[in-house]
């Protein structure tokens, strides 16, 4: 079969587009002909380094996919072939603390798609049938391959860790990256007011568009001093952010007393000064999220659904333009989601 697979590390010279087993299903799995996938910051990482990630070379890259049920056992009692299809990313043991109490992405024993094993970037993917969840019909494949990533993590940082209600305020760093994208429209379905920030002015007309309520330009503006003025000196309810040290103070400068800051990500840097003193003072609350469960992207799945979200598609390639996918989301010029048309 046709994949798209990493022989090494380094550039795109050591990412390959050719022949690949064809994966063979075995028990309690479900063999997918996959449709879609989308391109996730984690694929540039894998192919940069892929450092702290146990995985084995050549290995099938993509984390997020959907696509249609080719072939299932005998006591599959759910999914039956020809279904369409979404892939849920996290294969868990089932069986640690973390797998009982319903939290399979904190499992010790985890393997993500296209990290720790092949995997979506691909004409076939074999994985565990509770990996394999039936695809809203009102998306297309790509559609739904990109809420499985950016999108479950969004959920799982706004719902799960900081429990957002209608009416909260929101500020979400760095909007054009996938997941900020994402917490934007998730927000916005929760009824929050949402204040977003970019260096790209043409970034923040899309947000806009997305009903983001304030645009804050992070070239030309004081995030902190306008946050305070947009909430009338009062600080926002909630910060979502993966930018980290370098948006870090700011960050926390913008809470209002008892606020929660959830974090995703370190691009800029994982040490920032950790402000304790305004921390314990104004009783701020710290997560960190990674990901999503599967009955969260259960939950997103069946919430999108019913609120007709359609995440944002900034480009759809072919499997045989990964490498200029690669290098356009290496660019970061993408506002949304990249995207792979496999079948
Ligand atoms: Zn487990």
């Amino acid at each position: 079969m046709k994949a798209v697979f990493l022989t090494g590390h380094g550039g795109n010279d050591i990412v390959s587009i050719g022949e690949r087993p064809r994966p063979v299903r075995k028990p309690g799995e479900v063999l997918v002909r996959m449709q879609a996938a989308t391109l996730n910051r984690v694929d540039l990482y894998m192919r940069d380094s892929g450092a702290g990630i146990t995985h084995t070379l050549p290995q099938i890259m993509g984390v997020d996919g959907a696509g249609i049920v080719e072939e299932v056992g005998d006591d599959e009692i759910q999914l039956r072939p020809g279904q369409q299809v979404v892939l849920h990313p996290c294969i868990a043991c089932g069986r640690c603390e973390f797998c009982l109490r319903g939290d399979d992405i904190l499992c010790a024993n985890a393997k993500l798609l296209g990290e720790h094993r092949d995997g979506t970037f691909a004409e076939y993917v074999s994985l565990p049938a509770r990996n394999v969840l039936p695809r809203p019909k009102y998306l297309d494949a790509v559609e739904a391959a990109a809420l499985g990533v950016c999108h479950l993590t969004a959920w799982r940082m706004l719902f799960t860790q900081a429990r957002v209600q209608a009416g909260e305020t929101v500020l979400i760093f760095g909007i054009g990256g996938g997941v900020s994208m994402a917490a934007l429209q998730l927000a916005k379905m929760a009824g929050a007011r949402v204040i977003v920030t970019s260096r790209e002015r043409a970034t923040l007309d899309i947000a806009a568009t997305l009903k983001a309520d304030h645009c804050i330009h992070s070239g030309s503006e004081d995030i902190a001093r306008t946050v305070q003025e947009i909430t009338g000196g009062r600080g926002v309810d909630i910060v979502i952010e993966n930018v980290g040290a370098a948006v870090w103070s700011t960050a926390m400068k913008s809470l209002v007393r008892g606020g929660r800051l959830v974090t995703c990500g370190a691009t800029t840097g994982s040490q920032p000064g950790a402000d304790l003193q305004r921390l314990f003072i104004r009783q701020l609350k710290v997560f960190g999220s990674t990901l999503g469960n599967l009955s969260e992207h259960r939950a997103l799945l069946e919430a999108c659904e019913r609120n007709g979200l359609r995440p944002r598609i900034d480009r759809r390639y072919t499997l045989d333009q990964a490498h200029d996918a690669l290098t356009w989301l290496e660019a970061q010029k993408q506002v949304g989601k990249l995207a792979l048309n496999i079948a």
